[in-house]
């Protein structure tokens, strides 16, 4: 059975009103191509940002520009009118561990989507507010994205390590910007990767297989394949997801996924409900009960 978990409802802009997107009429467009691709297990993840419960976590001027919208009003509309998983996809915000931990359990998720997009103020993944403005080198912001990654992990706060390369989204270079810079570092990149791993690892959380960098400057999926050999090796277990904010790109490049996955030995996906784990077979049919397993110590 085939899982799309890290799923938005609308596209990342100001304007994409929840009284346009929020409806049972879009989800319906999201479910005819996940049925087109095969994949039976859709969850919702929006962006914590976009709620206005968001700014008694963290007042980043981006997040004080976007949330408006009420969480509780989003959970009811996937609770009450879509057959979605009920996600959110939640920054790490170091420092405000106690305050995201009160906004999450106050509410029933299925799961929880952590993500780092900001390393203290500065974005890993946009022009406003970048991190690269002020780096001193690609290596040291790698080196603190996945430091932070790590830590992230080890929070508790959250079920799946979303797109935890995410720092390499511009690729190596970006010759149209005017501060064209290498942005990756050189070498063997499994010494950054490693204090990450072993957080996710000794945490029980899964990692994120994400197609969503193959849409983006980097060109290829998150994580890397030598991070994901890491996390298979560590035992984590493997959420697949497209990162999709349109319905035609819900299980968007899944047959580069699901070689990646084969090639590296992952042959169960996680599926969450009420923030309980289990694993079911990718293969497996979705009334496929006997293909599930049940892990030991899942949290
Ligand atoms: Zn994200
Ligand atoms: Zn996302």
């Amino acid at each position: 059975m085939l899982t799309d978990y890290h799923l938005h409802l609308r596209p990342d802009g100001n304007d994409a009103d929840v009284a346009e997107y929020h409806t049972q009429a879009n989800v319906e467009r999201y479910r005819a191509v996940a049925e087109e691709r095969g994949i039976a297990e859709l969850g919702v993840s929006e962006h914590v940002y976009r709620f206005a419960q968001a700014l008694g976590v963290w007042r980043h001027p981006f997040w004080e520009t976007y949330a408006h919208d009420d969480l509780d009003e989003y959970c009811a509309f996937v609770r009450e009118h879509t057959d979605l998983r009920l996600g959110l996809e939640a920054d790490f915000v170091p420092g405000a561990e106690d305050r995201m931990a009160n906004l999450l359990q106050e509410r029933d998720f299925d799961y929880v989507v952590g993500s780092v997009h900001f390393l203290r103020e500065g974005a890993v993944d946009m022009d406003d507010y970048s991190v690269w403005d002020s780096a001193r080198s690609p290596e040291e912001v790698w080196r603190r994205y996945f430091d932070t990654i790590a830590e992230a992990a080890r929070s508790g706060l959250f079920d799946i390590a979303a797109h935890p390369d995410l720092v390499k989204y511009w690729g190596p270079a970006r010759p149209t910007h005017p501060s064209a810079s290498r942005r990756t570092p050189e070498g063997d990149l499994r010494r950054y990767y490693e204090p990450a791993v072993e957080a996710i690892a000794e945490a029980g959380i899964a990692v994120e297989v994400s197609t969503a960098g193959l849409r983006k400057p980097a060109g290829e999926m998150y994580p890397s394949r030598a991070f994901l050999e890491m996390c298979v090796d560590a035992g984590v277990p493997v959420a697949l997801s497209s990162d999709a904010h349109r319905p035609e790109d819900v299980g968007a490049d899944y047959q580069h996924a699901l070689e990646l996955l084969d090639a590296v030995g992952v042959r169960e996906l996680c599926v969450f409900e009420g923030r309980a784990r289990r694993l079911v077979a990718i293969g497996a049919s979705d009334t496929d009960r006997s293909a599930e397993s049940n892990e030991a110590g899942a949290r």
